[in-house]
């Protein structure tokens, strides 16, 4: 655990840092509130902070409100240290926002069991961030490929449609679905398919740019969004996803099989206002075309 210690005080500070280097902290130390104000905008800045009530530029109250008016930023646990000890003045410390109040001069382990609860604190706040992500991503995310799911793939095809009409830039898109994909699923069984489908996914998500995005958009179908891509690029990338999911068979529980892909390639052209539906509609009437016509092959909705 880093603490930030904010004391005016030699005395003070000695006695705070010589407990905490004994009990295996690491901390760094500023003297007045401006100094420890920027220490804690500082990335990964201490989340513990042990701090003097009077201070030579500011009081530790008014730093109190300021550090809870940041948004964004993991919680910072206060601990106001001070000679004041009128129970009003406790309550204004814990008012501007400290988490606890401690009066000088304190004794070793009184400051030893705040520290306890500071740190018992500090991991729930931890472990609440792992969850919150951990919830974002399940939230976000198709369970079986680990790629977006239906949901996040059209919110980032809405997103990046908006932006292509403002910046007059094109966007392409892919819709593409393995075939005779129940064929595999019956001859080789569902666990067999679902690995496929994984494997699959792997290998365009290794195809793409950081800024292109790719969703499990149905069963077997997936959506590949290519920001900033004409027509051309998109059909050639598209071919490279063909030849990506078709030239290596893949090995499912031992299985090897062999799958392809019909692709469907459609363009918003710059400033044509085009909508998600219609878009979507183009790419879909692409891929139906690529099936009729024989199937691992790609077809381009063609340039409007
Ligand atoms: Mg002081």
């Amino acid at each position: 655990m880093r603490a930030l210690i904010i004391e005016d005080s030699a005395v003070d500070r000695r006695i705070v840092t010589k407990n905490l280097k004994e009990w295996g902290y690491k901390f760094s130390v500023t003297t007045n509130g401006k100094d420890g104000w920027e220490a804690l905008q500082a990335e990964n800045a201490p989340k513990l902070v042990i701090m003097d009530w009077m201070l030579p530029d500011t009081e530790g109250v008014e730093l109190c409100r300021k550090i809870r008016k940041i948004q964004g930023k993991p919680y910072t646990y206060i601990m106001l240290v001070t000679a004041r000890n009128q129970k009003r003045d406790m309550l204004r410390a814990m008012e501007a926002g400290a988490d606890d109040y401690l009066v000088k001069p304190f004794n070793k382990l009184e400051l030893k069991a705040r520290l306890i609860a500071a740190n018992r604190i500090l991991d729930l706040q931890e472990k609440l961030i792992e969850l919150g992500e951990s919830l974002r991503f399940a939230a976000t995310h198709d369970n079986l490929s680990g790629l977006w799911n239906r949901g996040q793939i059209l919110d980032f095809l809405a997103r990046e449609l908006v932006r292509a009409n403002r910046d007059d830039k094109p966007l392409g898109i892919v819709l593409a679905d393995l075939d005779h994909f129940k064929k595999v699923n019956d001859t080789f069984g569902h666990l067999a398919g679902d690995a496929v489908l994984q494997e699959v996914s792997k290998r365009m998500q290794g195809n793409i740019r950081a800024y292109d995005g790719v969703g499990r958009y149905g069963g077997e179908e997936f959506l590949v969004v290519f920001p900033g891509c004409e027509y051309k690029i998109a059909m050639r990338r598209a071919e490279d996803l063909k030849r990506l999911v078709g030239e290596k068979p893949i090995m499912a529980l031992g299985e090897k099989v062999n799958v392809t892909a019909s692709l469907g390639v459609a363009i918003a052209e710059p400033g044509s206002d085009t909508s998600v539906e219609s878009l979507l509609q183009k790419a879909d009437q692409a891929m139906y075309a690529a099936k009729r016509k024989g199937r691992n092959r790609v077809e381009g909705s063609g340039k409007p």
